[in-house]
């Protein structure tokens, strides 16, 4: 078994294991990581199996609360097994304070309650469509051409004086009826256009676990089963659902585990 410990480097792949696996993005939590094998290899990411595409392509994600290392076994087609110890960076989180929002949608009464556990349900649901689209492979663009990030990822919220979920997502100031472009090609899983929260919704799977959320949009232009190009137009951006403001809420997920899509592509 050959070792090989590698660190937080914008391409991975060290001498010894340049052959077997070459690894994509920073190691760093709330990361997206990309990677590539020969085909018919075996990955796994802390004992958890990974998909490959049929040419030996794969993906996963770091969470924002991951810890300081994860292990990445790769088993070739030979039976040969390679394994990689990687330092995972460690980030501090923002404390966000929201005020303002409308109320129901942070102290809701029993029937919201009850809608947002249905949205909450359809989004799951959809996430767990996932499929075969391989728009993970891109390297993915801005959905929309941002001057500023209003709220960024992983904040700890106190949304009207009540302390709530950290956001997972990030925030883009722009204002309502800006275009939404896909920032990579993939499927449309769902396209809501009035929940409690988010408002105006869709959701793009780009394969193998890689999802994407828009919220708060004005208009909505794509139907679930539509297959969108990268940098193609699907909505106009808005301030429906819980918003103060006119934004776009970006989320990338692998799985449910929520990433930050500021690092997968530059924003201001
Ligand atoms: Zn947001």
């Amino acid at each position: 078994m050959k070792h090989c410990v590698v660190t937080f480097l914008a391409f991975l792949g060290c001498a010894a294991a340049a052959q077997a696996v070459e690894l994509h993005g920073k190691m760093i939590q709330g990361a997206l990581m990309r990677g590539i094998v020969a085909p018919g290899s075996h990955v796994t990411v802390d004992g958890k199996e990974l998909r490959l595409t049929p040419d030996g392509q794969f993906v996963f994600g770091i969470a924002r609360d991951a810890g300081s290392d994860v292990d990445l076994v790769v088993t070739d087609p030979a039976g040969v097994i390679e394994e990689l110890h990687l330092g995972i960076t460690q980030r501090k989180w923002e404390v966000s304070r929201v005020d303002g929002l409308p109320e129901k949608t942070v102290t809701p009464d029993p029937a919201t309650l009850e809608q947002i556990k249905k949205d909450s349900a359809a989004i799951h649901a959809a996430r767990r469509q996932a499929g075969d689209e391989t728009g993970f492979e891109e390297k993915f663009l801005p959905p929309v051409p941002a001057l500023r990030v209003s709220e960024s990822f992983g904040s700890q919220r106190i949304l009207n004086g009540v302390a709530n979920a950290p956001h997972i997502g990030i925030d883009l100031a722009v204002p309502t009826g800006t275009p939404v472009l896909a920032p990579a090609s993939g499927k449309v899983i769902l396209a809501a256009p009035d929940m409690v929260l988010t408002g105006g919704t869709v959701m793009i799977d780009h394969g193998y676990g890689v999802t994407s959320v828009y919220a708060h949009l004005s208009e909505i232009s794509v139907k679930p089963g539509d297959v969108l190009g990268q940098g193609q137009e699907f909505a106009k951006s808005g301030m429906t659902g819980r918003a103060t403001g006119p934004h776009l809420h970006w989320g990338v997920f692998w799985f449910e585990t929520a990433l930050d899509p500021g690092l997968l592509t530059p924003v201001p």
